[in-house]
């Protein structure tokens, strides 16, 4: 892929039934938003670094869309055209303080924006995935299975997720979308490797310091 520069770090939370359950969670009627900075991604073969202010950082292993062509209001039938590649990619989360966030009525920047939170493997040109509907993703953590889930289970697909956004932002080159995470997600300590793939796509290998 080219070199792009990245834009805006759209996510989606609770976007699998099974994850909202284990979260004690409702299935949300409307796609839920947050955002990361782009100071949080970091690429394979890098290091997530563990935060002083949390005791509780968990994986999400995600599929994440980048934006091509940009637009606005986008309608669900032509949304994938403004999708020109898909990686591999993990939410980093720090549990206790997004907890603390929800019981407070407070926003997840905190708990879901530190440096090195977005780990994002390498984008492959959306022509070579096929319909993103149809893929598997997995996570081991030290070669141990800990997530493992197909996209057939969003709740909200890719193109009705990247409709809805552009109803809300105005969607741009190199805007990326970190799409749900399935169930199984859990904490990592320090020394902890981390290898998130997904059919198609190149794995992301991540260490935790
Ligand atoms: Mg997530």
């Amino acid at each position: 892929m080219e070199r792009v520069r990245v834009g805006k770090v759209l996510c989606i939370g609770r976007n699998y039934a099974k994850h909202a359950a284990e979260m004690n969670a409702a299935v949300p009627a409307q796609p839920i938003i947050f955002l990361k900075p782009s100071t949080a991604l970091i690429r394979s073969h890098e290091a997530i670094r563990l935060p002083s202010m949390t005791s509780n950082v968990h994986h999400e292993v995600e599929l994440v869309a980048m934006i091509g062509r940009g637009g606005r209001d986008i309608p669900p039938q032509r949304s994938l055209h403004h999708v020109t590649a898909y990686a591999i990619g993990l939410d980093m989360t720090a549990r206790d303080l997004q907890s603390e966030a929800k019981r407070k009525g407070k926003p997840w920047s905190i708990a879901k924006g530190f440096d090195t939170f977005a780990p994002l493997g390498e984008l492959v040109p959306a022509a070579e995935i096929g319909n993103p509907q149809e893929l598997t993703l997995s996570l081991k953590v030290n070669g141990t299975v800990k997530q493992h889930g197909t996209t057939q289970n969003m709740i909200f697909p890719v193109a009705h997720l990247v409709s809805y956004c552009s109803k809300i932002f105005t969607l741009e080159h190199g805007d990326l979308l970190y799409t749900g995470t399935p169930e199984g997600v859990g904490p990592v300590v320090q020394g902890d490797r981390l290898e998130a793939t997904c059919s198609r796509l190149p794995s992301l290998e991540v260490t935790v310091v």
